[in-house]
């Protein structure tokens, strides 16, 4: 089937290609990001496979429809970038990867908690410019510590699972409580109870409306003073400006992004040589106890194996006029 896949990096050639073999797709790789704009460059393409910040809204998807794209895969869990209402109304499947690796996801997570906890990233850029001083470096033991998990799925259980091991305390919140969280010695509680216990929290719910500023202004001023801030879901689920005043009150402890509400216009891209017109960004990273990573927890060889075999046979199922196993909403 002939696919369009936009926000194509050398990896996803790489690797989609490698999950074609033998399928025998038509993949047409393209750099751009799907907007308005490129997505003429669809045209012809029964399918369309996009990433987190193509945009996939409803003027996006008519634009598709009328060039005859019938299918949207996206190579990612979370689908908030594509409006399925109005993919839905045009006649147009959409698919995602929903299972690939967790780990991933709750490794990096636990790796973001320690680096901003003991200050590694700051650490090791002392050393290479022979500087050994301790000054400045000290963190907390995370044992005996809580940790509050909100979204205890299949990465937030993952992330819970390896912070008992951690020998921390676990509390939780989940629309969905699950026995695996309660097994692990966590216990479910509402929000404002998790934010005011936890010394550290951590993001594992998907972006919706409900949960869009989950933490904003009114959940940090509830928060234990010094409490660590991780976020590997989504960015819309923290208000950044607010985040940002927590940390210059002391009310935030540290904080730890992988994901940022605005990442669109910068994550993917190498903008080291241009003036980053982001301020709220480049405010974030001026912070010591602020660590910021460019959406990379899904990033290992297992994750992006698995997520390019699964968007490949779902092409294959779509294209055969099978049920679609990972198309989304499911009923
Ligand atoms: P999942 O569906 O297994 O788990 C999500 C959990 O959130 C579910 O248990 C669900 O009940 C819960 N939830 C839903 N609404 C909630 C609410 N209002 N309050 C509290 N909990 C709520 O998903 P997952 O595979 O664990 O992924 C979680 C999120 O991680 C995804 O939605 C995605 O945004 C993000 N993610 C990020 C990366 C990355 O590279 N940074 C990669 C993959 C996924």
């Amino acid at each position: 089937m002939k696919t369009a896949v936009f926000s194509a990096r050398r990896y996803d050639k790489s690797m989609l290609a490698q999950a074609n073999e033998g399928a025998g797709h038509e993949l047409r790789f393209l750099e751009d990001r799907l907007s308005p704009a490129t997505a003429v460059l669809a045209a012809g393409c029964a399918a369309v496979c996009v990433f987190v910040n193509d945009s996939v809204d409803a003027e996006v998807l008519a634009l598709l429809a009328a060039q005859g794209t019938r299918l949207v895969a996206t190579r990612s869990t979370g689908y908030n970038h594509i409006d399925v209402g109005a993919a839905g109304r045009l006649g147009i499947a959409v698919v995602r990867v929903t299972d690939y690796s967790p780990h991933s996801v709750a490794e990096f997570a636990v790796g973001l908690l320690l680096a901003v906890n003991r200050k590694i990233a700051r650490a090791s850029v002392r050393t290479r410019e022979g500087n050994f001083e301790l000054d400045g470096l000290m963190g907390v033991d995370l044992h005996g510590k809580t940790v509050g998990v909100i979204g205890t799925g299949k990465i937030g259980l993952i992330f819970a699972r390896i912070m008992a091991g951690f020998g921390c305390r676990l509390v939780g919140h989940d629309r969905f409580p699950t026995p695996a969280f309660e097994a692990l010695g966590g216990a479910y509680m509402d929000v404002e109870q998790l934010l005011a216990c936890s010394d550290v929290v951590s993001l594992h719910c998907p972006l919706f409306e409900e949960t869009h500023h989950i933490v904003g202004a009114e959940a940090l001023a509830r928060v234990k003073r010094g409490c660590i801030l991780v976020n590997t879901s989504r960015g819309g689920l923290v208000d950044t400006e607010a985040a940002i005043q927590a940390l210059k009150s002391g009310q935030l402890g540290g904080l730890a992004i992988d994901v940022y509400e605005q990442e669109a216009s910068l994550f993917f891209q190498d903008l080291s040589s241009t003036v980053i017109l982001d301020d709220v960004i480049q405010r974030l990273v001026s912070f010591p106890n602020v660590i910021v990573t460019g959406h990379q927890a899904f990033f290992t060889v297992e994750a992006i194996g698995q997520i390019m075999r699964t968007t490949i046979e779902s092409i294959s199922a779509f294209e055969r006029g099978e049920e679609l196993v990972n198309r989304v909403p499911r009923a």
